[in-house]
Formats: structure tokens, sequence, C-alpha cells
């Protein structure tokens, strides 16, 4: 039997004023410049980059084109290494540059990728790393760097989760050699479908800039096979509506983690984490992972009774990148390699989590976890 209560999605766009962004498109309208570097794409840049605390950003149509387009300006090539306990578009991107992934476990503390368990992964191969800050929890930057320091390897982060997650005052955004954001409309912070790279110096940025407007330097000269990726100035005036509204969808999105902490930390079985100290968190997922002994019931059951109750959970990341048929022969793909992210892919269920839940969806949702 359908619930016929309201449905309760796990997220929510953070949708901007629409009085104010029609404000922005006449202006728009009235220039008739719609993209290419427009003045709100111009603007969007500065102010993201003051907001995040990063020297350099660039703007994208979506969070997957900066991650092809990051492997491709530091002409990375062979083997990298990574995390198949994320969204397939990480590991997409390296297929995409002819590059073959080399998946690594993780660790269960953050979920991110085992630094203890990347050397044994390097090949004369391997020119990269690209580890992924799963749900926003900061991965282990320091010991990454120290690995890839001493081979001689790039660190491309997929910061997609990321979004104003900051370590002892300073952006997570700013480790590795490039990070990279989605602003998918799924995201703490959205320009509808868009994107960003960011990177450490104006060099750099100016390589992107040209890399993702099909390589064109100037008028006349083409300095790579670049490809298109720009944002449009549409959604570049509802991205600058957004940041407005950013903090306070973060501190919303706090209270429901709160709440929902509240009442998990006395129920057996179930885990979940804590804030950590010193770092600024975005809430943007609230994973827990179900002992199905000691709670009494396996994920499954409980993700399917609740979506008959219409309160909406997502198993991320179930199945694993490595489990999806382009990628499960590959030699890194085992379950063997992969202990700790196979046991978080079948235990984790993503409750609702935005800054629009009422308490009345966040009591609907705990009521599963209410004896
Ligand atoms: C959302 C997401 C992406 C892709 O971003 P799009 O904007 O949808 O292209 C890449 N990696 C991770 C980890 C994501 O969650």
């Amino acid at each position: 039997m359908e619930s016929n209560e309201k449905q309760i999605t796990v997220t929510s766009p953070l949708l901007p004023d629409i009085d104010e962004f029609n404000t922005l498109l006449k202006e728009i309208w009235d220039s008739k410049w719609i993209t290419n570097n427009g003045s709100f794409h111009k603007q969007l840049e500065k102010e993201l980059a003051a907001y995040l605390k990063v020297p350099y950003i660039s703007l994208f149509t979506n969070g997957t084109l900066p991650l092809i387009t990051a492997l491709q300006a530091l002409h990375i090539t062979g083997e990298v290494i990574t995390t198949p306990y994320s969204f397939v578009a990480t590991t997409h991107s390296l297929w995409w540059n002819g590059i073959m992934p080399v998946f690594v476990d993780v660790d269960p503390s953050n979920c991110g990728i085992d630094p203890n368990k990347i050397e044994a992964a390097i090949t004369p191969k391997t020119t990269a790393i690209m580890p992924v800050h799963c749900y926003g929890k900061p991965s282990d930057t320091k010991a990454i760097q120290e690995i890839a320091d001493k081979y001689g390897l790039k660190v491309i982060y997929d910061a997609a989760h990321a979004f104003g997650v900051e370590v002892d005052g300073k952006s997570i955004l700013n480790a590795g050699d490039m990070s990279t954001l989605s602003f998918h409309a799924t995201k703490v912070y959205n320009t509808i479908e868009g994107g960003a790279m960011v990177m450490k110096d104006e060099q750099t940025k100016k390589r992107i800039d040209y890399l993702k407007n099909f390589g064109f330097a100037n008028e006349t000269t083409v300095v790579a096979p670049g490809i298109n990726s720009k944002m449009d100035e549409v959604r570049a005036a509802y991205g600058l509506l957004n940041l407005k509204q950013v903090d306070a969808a973060i501190e919303a999105r706090q209270k429901v983690a709160q709440a929902y902490r509240e009442t998990l930390k006395d129920v057996e079985g179930i885990s979940y984490f804590d804030d950590m100290p010193g770092v600024r968190h975005n809430y943007s997922y609230f994973p827990i992972f179900i002992d199905a002994e000691k709670f009494g019931k396996t994920r499954d059951k409980l993700y399917f009774e609740m979506k008959e109750a219409n309160v909406l959970g997502r198993r991320y990341f179930y199945p694993l990148i490595s489990e999806f048929s382009t990628y499960r022969g590959l030699p890194s793909a085992t379950r063997e390699n992969l202990p700790e992210a196979y046991k978080l892919a079948d235990t984790v269920l993503c409750l609702p989590m935005h800054h629009d839940l009422t308490s009345e969806d966040i009591e609907r949702t705990l009521k599963f976890f209410k004896k």
C-alpha cells in the first residue's frame, strides 16, 4: 500500500527568490550578453573565491567536466588511484581520458580513500591520485600529499560534496593540485546544473579558462584541444542569489543533523558521524550505517519500509562504482581488495537532509528508529 502522506525527499533544491531572479534576468536580456564570460559570470567567480577562501576559481557547466578538464590540463595518463565509494562521475572522468582507474579501499572513519593503502597500489604507470571528500568529510589531505610528493604524483580532489568545508579556518579546497565542485540541483549550493574548478595560481586559471572554451586563447589562437564547458549568464545570476542564502541553508541543515543525532545516539545498531573538531561542516548528507543484527533489521528492509511511508532515503553509495558493468572487470575491483568500501555500501542509508525539512518531516523520519 502506498502512503498518501507527503513525500519527504532526500534532498531539495535551494531556490533563489523568483522576483529577485527576474530582476537579474531582465538585466541579462537588456545587455544581450548571455554567455561567454559575461558580467554575472565574472562576479560569481569573484564572490565564490572570496566565500570559499580560495585564490582562483573557474566556473563550469557541471561538476563532471572540471574533473575531465583537470586531468587534461595536467596531462595525466596511465593509472590513477581513486576511491570506489563515490558517485560514478569520479571514475568516469578517468575513463573519458583513457586512464586506468585503480581502486583503493576507504577509511570508514571519513569514507574517503585510506592513505595507508595507497602505496601498495602504486605502479610505474601511476601518475595521480583522485580522492573524494565523501559527504563533505575532509580526506586526510596531509597523508595523501606526503605520498604524492614521495612518488611525484599529482592530486586532483573531487570536492563535489565539500562546498564551504573548512579545517582550522582554511578551505579544504586548497589541498592538492586542483579541486572540483558540483553545483548540481541536489547539492548544498546549486546553480541548477553547474560546477567549478579551484586552482592555486593565475597561470593555471588562465589555461583552464582556455580549455573550457575550446582551447581559445584569443580570437585566432587555439592552444589545446579544449572542450565547451562554460557556465552561462542565467545560471551565474541564479548562483549569485543562492550564494546570499547558502549560509542560512547550511545552518538549517545543521539543525536537522542535531535533531537526528539526538534521537539516534540511543539507538542500538545505528552509527553516524559526529562533527569533527576544528572543521566547518556543510551537512551535505546525513549517512547512517546499520548493523542489522543489533538494529534487528537490514539496511534494505529499513530503506523499503521508509520508502513505503514516503520517506525517501538514498543508498549512497551503493552499488560501489567498482561494481558497475564498465568497471567490475578491473583487477582492483574485487571485494577482497575493497573490504571496507563493501561494508559501507552494504550498510549505508542517507537520511533526508536539506534546508527545507520541517520538524514534522524530521519526526516522521525518526519514527523508524523509535521503539
Ligand atoms: C554530483 C557529483 C559529481 C558530478 O557532478 P555533476 O554536477 O552532476 O556533473 C561528481 N562527483 C561527485 C562525488 C558528486 O557527488
